[in-house]
């Protein structure tokens, strides 16, 4: 099937399903096959269910109807899909990628811009070889902003994302410390990240870029670009005070925003340069900014009896989690108790950045510190005030011994360790 009659099919349906769970009337049903799952097995369960068509790679899960439609790799069709319905509805969009942060700048850039824009942008943290297509394929008629969250474990795959997406804009959050296991360390991080500005669409091919990152700024430096940062950059954003919530100065306006850590000031900043390069006002930017509140464990401020609590329990590598302690190290408050967990994904560095966080704990001691998993339990600390369990159990024994009556604490891990937990013990 010619791929522009598999887009006026689409054109005709409700939209994309993947999940017979979640069928919508009139929808096209792409069956796609996952580790546990193989989607051709629910073709006609997709069917039964009011699905306008399926999309199938495997005739031998499925008896041929009339509204079945055979193709080599579902998958790779829902991709080529995507990019078609990118051209045809000819949207800008801006694409980003990073060890961290993507998403919540991903949705601080879509605050800002849909001051302005009907925008269409990633869903929570659907950023990978399905996201992304998905991504796309929810534009419709009357979006005029497209903003796209690419996520990347191992080298190639933000050149097949952006091949998919074939952004006009592109944004880089920062080059760390994560994945290291799939890119084989950083500099295979900086070069799978910067696949991005190799793939950028022959219409604008505009790089946004952190000035205060000299990295980004050497890569970028032939590029057609538009640097912000806190200094002399085509926008000049300026960090008024970063204890507890961050409070900026953008164009002699004061933007009090409801994210803590420094590491945030370059996410907000982006965000304020894109929607500057859009013609977006400093007014509106202000209220998109201060509108925007954090999900998920991402950074968020929580009290619960007596306890003051910096919840990071979204996810760590080693440079967020060390951006974190520095942050949670200088900022305001006495007594303060460290519970982290495992990083993951590290591969045959795992050691030694897990022995990394504890030299900086030693170096730099909290009140104490209290370290979960199997990785930092392998770690070797000579102070008191370091603490190692090998499981979320034997922690949580540990803590009800104590009966700590309240504290300042920060709370950060993997998402696999799911330190949020801890809520249940306080
Ligand atoms: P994922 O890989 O899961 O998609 P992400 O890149 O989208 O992650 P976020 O979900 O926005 O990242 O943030 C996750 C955590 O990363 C935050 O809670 C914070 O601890 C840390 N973080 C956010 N921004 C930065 C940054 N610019 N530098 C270092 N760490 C950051
Ligand atoms: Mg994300």
């Amino acid at each position: 099937m010619k791929i522009e009659t598999l887009h006026s099919h689409f054109l005709h349906s409700s939209g994309i399903c993947t999940d017979t769970r979640k069928i919508t009337p009139n929808c096209l049903f792409f069956a796609l096959r996952g580790d546990n799952f193989n989607g051709n097995e629910f073709a006609q369960d997709a069917l039964d269910k009011g699905a306008y068509k399926v999309v199938i790679d495997d005739i031998r899960a499925h008896k041929n109807t009339g509204e079945t439609i055979l193709h080599g790799n579902s998958l790779v069709l829902l991709q080529k899909l995507a990019t078609f319905h990118r051209n045809y509805l000819k949207v800008p969009i801006i694409a980003l990628t990073g060890s961290n942060g993507k998403t919540t700048t991903k949705e601080l850039i879509n605050a800002v811009l849909s001051q302005k824009f009907q925008t269409t942008a990633t869903i929570g943290n659907l950023n990978n070889h399905i996201g992304v297509p998905l991504t796309l394929l929810s534009m419709t008629a009357k979006t005029e902003f497209g903003i796209v969250e690419m996520g990347a474990n191992h080298l190639n795959e933000i050149a097949q994302l952006s091949a998919i997406v074939q952004p006009d804009y592109g944004y880089i959050t920062n080059f760390g410390k994560a994945h290291l296991e799939g890119f084989g360390g950083v500099e295979g991080v900086i070069k799978g990240k910067s696949e991005l500005y190799k793939h950028l669409s022959e219409n604008e091919r505009l790089v946004f870029v952190n000035g205060n990152d000299e990295k980004q700024m050497s890569l970028t430096a032939d590029m057609n670009r538009f640097t912000f940062g806190s200094g002399d950059f085509d926008c000049s954003i300026v960090l008024k005070n970063a204890s507890g919530y961050l409070q900026i100065e953008y164009q002699g306006i004061s933007i009090q925003s409801n994210l803590i850590g420094l590491y945030n000031f370059h996410n907000i900043a982006s965000a304020i340069a894109i929607g500057q390069y859009f013609n977006v006002s400093a007014e509106n930017i202000k209220i998109a900014i201060e509108g925007y509140t954090p999900q998920n464990n991402r950074s968020q401020i929580i009290e619960k009896n007596g306890f003051h609590i910096i919840m990071d329990a979204y996810n760590a590598n080693p440079s967020s989690m060390l951006a974190a302690l520095e942050n949670f190290r200088q900022g305001k408050g006495e007594n303060k108790i460290l519970i982290l967990g495992d990083m993951f994904e590290l591969g045959e560095h795992a050691s030694t950045e897990h022995q990394k966080i504890v030299a900086y704990l030693e170096e730099h001691p909290f009140a104490m510190a209290y370290l979960i998993g199997e990785n930092f339990s392998k770690t070797h600390s000579t102070t008191s005030q370091v603490k190692l369990f090998k499981s979320f159990e034997e922690f949580t024994t540990f803590w009800s011994s104590i009966r700590l009556k309240g504290g300042n604490l920060m709370v950060k891990g993997s998402r696999g360790m799911a330190l949020e937990r801890i809520l249940d013990l306080l």
